[in-house]
């Protein structure tokens, strides 16, 4: 007898899922940290909220989404489950999109530019929350043609804003390895900017770093969570 589709594809997450945690395990002891100081969040962008129940089922915890739509669809597919999981943005945010972002949003780790701080701190009063927020920094050479991210040297000024905002907490930084680097070299750089944070903000300790491809260059540079999509659901479709 062949297994239902959903049994088939829970006993294909569980496969990926513990194949992911033993490389965060043994990347989190190759840097002498201790068991447990780095956090899974599984990026489910593209693929189903019955996935997303596989997921929770398996003891995942933390799901990240990059597109505000879809989030909201499977944020509210998934209310029931509300408690159990909490939800991370972390895609570029639109400042007419940041308040509905902040209505499901547990952890918003893209904030990347002063004028997003308004409408998040005034999405998270409208739900009564306090919102944690990553500051998204850029790793790309300084120059280069500007992708997500705050520059270097704006992030204290952005991580005050954040501190100042009534609704929302500055809970650290977020960051994506440039293409064409090493991820070690860009990662050392994020360790660089974290430390300049940490002497101001010492509260404002989380790092998110590190996707399948690189969570382990991200777990030695002192990642507390790493953001891990394809290595645990499968490829997407190439047109993001
Ligand atoms: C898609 C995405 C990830 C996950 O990437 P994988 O290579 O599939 O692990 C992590 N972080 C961000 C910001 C993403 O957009």
């Amino acid at each position: 007898m062949t297994a239902p589709p959903g049994d088939q594809r829970a006993a294909e997450l569980a496969s990926s899922l513990a194949a992911v945690r033993a490389r965060i395990h043994a990347a989190t002891q190759q840097a002498q940290r201790p068991a447990g100081a780095v956090s899974l969040v599984v990026v489910t962008k593209f693929f189903p909220a019955s996935d997303v129940r596989l997921l929770a089922g398996l003891g995942v915890a933390d799901v990240g989404e990059n597109r505000h739509q879809e989030a909201q669809g499977k944020a509210h597919e998934c209310a029931d489950l509300r408690g159990g999981l909490r939800w991370h943005f972390i895609g570029g945010l639109q400042s007419n999109k940041a308040a509905a972002v902040a209505a499901y949003a547990d952890v918003v780790e893209s904030l990347d530019r002063p004028k997003l701080v308004a409408p998040l701190d005034r999405g998270a009063a409208e739900r009564g929350v306090v919102l944690p927020v990553l500051v998204q920094v850029s790793l790309d050479p300084s120059g280069a043609t500007r992708r997500a991210g705050a520059e270097p040297t704006d992030v204290l000024g952005l991580a005050e804003r954040v501190e100042q905002a009534e609704h929302l907490e500055l809970a650290g930084l977020m960051a994506v390895a440039p293409l064409g680097e090493e991820p070690v070299a860009a990662f050392a750089r994020l360790a660089e900017v974290q430390r300049a944070l940490l002497a101001e903000h010492p509260a404002a300790s989380v790092l998110s770093a590190g996707m399948s491809a690189d969570l382990e260059a991200a777990i030695g540079a002192g990642a507390t969570h790493v953001r891990v999509g394809s290595a645990v659901l499968g490829s997407r479709p190439a047109v993001q």
